[in-house]
């Protein structure tokens, strides 16, 4: 069994490395492949993979504009061609590539191949699958996901836990004065936009961005596109992997989008995964979800309740815990059948009974000593768990599920039970993953304020996200190199 190693603290990376760091990734002639050649006229001056890469350093130098001036000094070019070079020869025969042209790229030929090929929904869905496989085998190389890695069910490892979070990128622009109206006939609804006066107008008279819409986080609502990303990372500093990304399509569908993500990256990585955490966004029907048709396990927490004034009363300002009855469970015991009432609080599997005045009191949280997974005839997942129940009369097993049963048809069971819940130290090693998911979301929005893409629409920003999660794991693979061999990546291809 492999563990991820521990790696002295890494260095910053010079420009001429990072280029070097991009054109050294795999993943980016893999990616590559899928971009059709142009059908008719002459042939481009250089491969698809220069075209990708262009939007990858367009994401370094935070300007699709940036990147040609940068690319047509006669040295940067150099380096791209000799880095080409030299990974050439570790390559599979299938992704060896043929060498950038004499030309430097350019915007235009990017821009081109942007609209065209990389926007176009079938191939932008075939990158984002490429980039997950691509992805998955990266972390396996870090000596994470890995099937034969440690862990279990009952106590997941971090090496085996991805996590993910959505964040939701401003424009640059503001969107423009619009209202919604309902034609009276047809009872349809359209967009009609206003100049500053509020009059209605034809178009918006400045650039816009048509896809943002109105998002409702935490800190309130929040004008923008909502991404969301998969991740898995070792223990030490930059080594974290992002397995992939979506963009939400609209308001309300950021756990969805999680979910079907989720479900691609488990279907590359398989059993390597254990277990995924995800913030609060995921409540009953995302976590039966997940668990029934990936069987991994789901790290979140339980909602906090909505608070009454009563709950106020009886709590003060502490977080009203959530009750949800399980049953009771009884066992054989000399002095005849015993009786123990258990039910989730906040996520944990309790026993909890009555105190002196007759209200509902919570004795103890029950020890979990065995996660069971089955597959059923429907290629369904289904997790019992046991857990030890302690009585003066002797102490039993009582096996209990976390999914929805009939008549449950909102999931409310899985809602309120977590095999794994806040406030033991499983959830605090595997759910605290989840905070190194704010540092990508805040470099992504670095390398894409500035840029006037940034405007464009939803899929070319998707692009852009790709691209910067393609430049993202090059740093990472770049990184765990020069870690293993500190010299310069010429000296270590001699
Ligand atoms: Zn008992």
């Amino acid at each position: 069994m492999s563990r991820p190693r521990a790696v002295p603290a890494p260095r910053r990376l010079s420009t001429a490395e990072q280029i070097e760091a991009v054109f050294s990734a795999p993943a980016l002639y893999e990616l590559a492949q899928l971009i059709p050649r142009p059908p008719v006229g002459r042939p481009p001056a250089n491969p698809a993979y220069v075209v990708l890469a262009y939007g990858v350093l367009a994401r370094l130098y935070r300007s699709g504009i940036r990147v040609q001036t940068e690319l047509s000094h006669p040295a940067t070019w150099g380096l791209v061609h000799d880095t080409v070079a030299r990974i050439k020869r570790q390559l599979p025969d299938e992704l060896v590539p043929r060498l950038p042209g004499d030309r430097p790229a350019t915007f235009e030929a990017f821009r081109n191949a942007r609209d065209r090929y990389l926007t176009d929904p079938d191939i932008r869905a075939k990158l984002q699958a490429r980039f997950i496989d691509a992805a998955v085998r990266q972390a396996r190389s870090f000596g994470l996901l890995r099937p034969d890695g440690p862990g279990s069910l009952c106590h997941p490892d971090r090496s085996r836990t991805i996590y993910g979070d959505g964040t939701v990128v401003r424009p640059m622009y503001r969107p423009p004065a619009a209202r919604r109206e309902t034609d009276p006939e047809t009872g349809e609804t359209r967009v009609v936009y206003l100049d500053p006066a509020g009059e209605p107008i034809e178009a918006p008279g400045r650039r816009f961005d048509p896809d943002v819409a109105e998002y409702h986080g935490h800190a309130g609502p929040v004008f923008g596109q909502n991404f969301v990303a998969l991740y898995a990372r070792g223990d030490g500093p930059q080594q974290r992997v992002v397995l992939a990304i979506d963009r939400v399509p609209r308001p309300g569908l950021e756990a969805d989008t999680a979910v079907e993500l989720i479900k691609q990256v488990h279907a590359a990585a398989e059993s390597g995964i254990q277990a995924v955490a995800y913030d609060g966004a995921f409540v009953g029907p995302q976590v039966d979800e997940v668990m029934t048709h990936t069987g991994l396990i789901v790290v979140n927490k339980v909602p906090a309740a909505p608070r009454s004034a009563a709950d106020k009363a009886r709590a003060g300002e502490g977080k009203v815990p959530r009750w949800y009855p399980l049953g009771v469970w009884e066992h054989d015991t000399p002095g005849g059948s015993c009786g123990h009432t258990v039910a989730a609080i906040n996520g944990a599997v309790s026993e909890v009974g009555l105190d002196e005045s007759g209200a509902p009191v919570v004795l103890g949280r029950l020890n979990r000593l065995q996660v069971k997974r089955s597959r059923r005839s429907t290629g369904r997942y289904h997790f019992n768990v046991a857990y030890r129940v302690p009585c003066p009369a002797g102490e039993f097993t009582a096996w209990i599920t976390p999914h929805a049963e009939p008549g449950d048809p909102d999931h409310r069971r899985a809602g309120h039970v977590r095999v794994i819940a806040e406030g033991e130290p499983d959830f605090a090693r595997l759910y605290g993953l989840r905070n190194d998911a704010e540092s990508w979301n805040s470099m992504l929005k670095r390398s894409l304020l500035v840029d006037r893409a940034a405007s464009l629409g939803g899929a070319r920003q998707l692009v852009d996200v790709l691209c910067f999660a393609l430049l993202h794991n090059a740093m990472t693979a770049y990184q765990a190199a020069l870690a293993a061999d500190p010299r310069p990546a010429l000296k270590r291809a001699a």
